[in-house]
């Protein structure tokens, strides 16, 4: 039992899962979500709306009434300042909020800006793509890729912005599964496959990278690293890229499936709370605890806090329990004893009907939670493509109303 006030930014799938959690903590608490997103966005589904396997906005839309608990107050309002010293938060209708402890959870900020002469309007028409943007961006790309498998020809480009992004294994996905587009179109030699990340890897478990390189040498998907897309025009079809030595390579396209670079929001990392030398820009946690390093009232879950990996819907499942668990300790003068091990998966999506269900932590080893002669990481797997497409959604629900099944 306790009086405390808590306040969680962000509604997302870190901040709603998180309220829930903490109920089942304490009875009491003050709980309040200050978050200006009316509804409730499952991003995982992004991929199968690409895919067709998801066919309307419905599928990833949810009002958040859905899982909110009637004992959470939700104060729809961007945050517009951190005042940490004061423990205050500023929202941007004017209000000033205190707390007791705060949970930071308002997730990345997709930075489509950071790349010139891309108008995200143009996003969804023609051949310009990025599952990234929104459901509706999300259900064109289908329609996209399969008009671009029935053309003549040409070349395809996929983009991969440096650093941290969420779903890393999201860039790669959109590329298997628009090539598989083509390949059942019938005319793939007449299309050309290049895939440009800003990173010098595909994938940061080196198994899980040799794995990929090999099926996309088989595919005739081209990677190329260290090219960080800068520029782009839309009426020329070309790409132009900054690569390792500050030299510029530009690209022509006629299909562009695009994935933005992403930082933390902006109230957040013009604050205080924000990390400045080993995870710049992200919220300063320290990796196991979710703790924040300097002010120890606050914690962050998802997408936003700077840790080596993790940003994934499954790595807030296995977070939450870390971040209440601690919090509990925290409030009742306990040392903190829960530590996040990184855990993270990603169902590589190969085309419709197959996947390879990818699971690491911190050691960047590969892991499963089946058994290896149920999932094998390394293997083309129907049953991780059934995964992907059926069981994942209700295991993600579940983990919303504050539980962790699996
Ligand atoms: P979010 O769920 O993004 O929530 C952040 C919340 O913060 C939002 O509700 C937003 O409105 C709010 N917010 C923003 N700014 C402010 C502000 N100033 N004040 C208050 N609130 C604010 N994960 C998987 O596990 N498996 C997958 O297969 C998978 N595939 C993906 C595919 C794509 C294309 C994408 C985009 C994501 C995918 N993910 C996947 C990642 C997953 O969706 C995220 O990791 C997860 O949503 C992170 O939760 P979060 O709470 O940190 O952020």
């Amino acid at each position: 039992n306790t009086k405390a006030k808590i306040l969680i930014t962000g509604g997302g799938a870190g901040g709603l899962a998180l309220s829930n959690k903490l109920l089942h903590y304490f009875s009491g608490a003050e709980i309040t979500i200050v978050d200006p997103r009316g509804y409730h966005w499952y991003q995982p589904g992004q991929t199968l709306l690409l895919a067709g396997a998801y066919k309307s906005k419905s599928k990833v839309i949810e009002d958040n009434a859905t899982y909110l608990d009637s004992q959470v107050k939700w104060v729809e309002a961007g945050v517009e300042a951190y005042n940490p010293d004061n423990n205050q938060i500023t929202t941007t209708s004017g209000q000033v909020l205190n707390y007791d402890y705060l949970i930071v959870a308002t997730g990345l900020e997709l930075r489509y800006d950071m790349i010139e002469g891309l108008d995200t309007n143009e996003i969804g028409q023609g051949n310009i793509a990025s599952i990234y943007l929104s459901p509706e961006a999300g259900i064109a790309s289908h329609q996209q890729a399969l008009t671009f498998a029935q053309s003549k020809g040409g070349q395809a480009l996929f983009t991969r912005p440096q650093g941290a992004i969420k779903c890393a294994g999201a860039p790669m996905k959109a590329t298997n599964l628009i090539e598989y587009f083509v390949r059942q179109a019938g005319q793939r030699d007449a299309f050309n496959f290049e895939y440009c990340t800003a990173e010098n890897q595909l994938f940061s478990v080196k198994a899980f990278d040799q794995r990929l390189q090999d099926i996309w040498a088989e595919r005739q998907i081209t990677p190329n690293y260290e090219h960080t897309l800068t520029s782009l025009d839309s009426a020329a079809q070309t790409a132009t890229f900054t690569l390792a030595d500050n030299a510029q390579r530009t690209m022509d396209w006629d299909f562009i499936h695009i994935v933005p670079p992403m930082t933390t929001v902006k109230s957040l990392r013009e604050s205080e709370l924000i990390d400045e030398t080993t995870f710049k820009g992200y919220l300063e946690v320290d990796k196991y605890t979710l703790q924040h390093k300097r002010y120890p009232n606050v914690f962050g879950i998802g997408d936003t806090v700077g840790t080596p990996i993790g940003k994934t819907a499954a790595s807030v499942k296995s977070q939450l329990s870390i971040v209440a668990s601690n919090l509990q300790s925290l409030i009742t003068d306990q040392p903190l004893t829960a530590h996040w091990n990184g855990y993270t998966s990603c169902p590589m999506i190969l085309d419709v009907g197959h996947a390879m269900l990818w699971e690491f932590d911190y050691s960047l080893e590969p892991m499963t939670t089946l058994p290896i002669q149920v999932v094998d990481p390394l293997d083309k797997s129907e049953l991780a493509w059934v995964m992907e497409k059926s069981l994942i959604r209700p295991v993600y629900d579940v983990m919303l109303h504050g539980y962790t099944p699996v």
